[in-house]
């Protein structure tokens, strides 16, 4: 037992579309399921996990930039029109309680 150990109270994580750091909670998580990038919000699903921005630009850098592919260590392109109408989705109603 040595000392303490220092927790850090808020983790943070690289976005991978504007590669810049933000609080895990403020990205959304991908994994990729079967050949497709599938949002993560509550972080349950095993396996890598990647970390976006949950708007569209953020997503739309990773996505021209294969960041998704690499980041996750997929064989293939991913698709990403779910994870995109995910997105829209969010970003949508994010404003709308604003
Ligand atoms: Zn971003």
């Amino acid at each position: 037992m040595s000392g303490r150990t220092r927790i850090r109270a808020c983790p943070e994580r690289t976005c991978v579309g504007c590669r810049e750091r933000a609080a895990k909670t403020e990205l959304l998580r991908i994994v990729a399921v079967g050949g497709e990038c599938v949002p993560d919000p509550r972080g349950t699903l095993p396996g890598r996990g990647a970390y976006v921005h949950p708007t569209p630009v953020c997503l739309d850098q990773a996505v021209r930039r294969r960041a998704f592919t690499r980041a996750l260590r997929a064989p293939g392109a991913l698709e990403t029109k779910a994870l995109r109408l995910y997105v829209e989705r969010t970003t949508v109603a994010e404003q709308a309680t604003r």
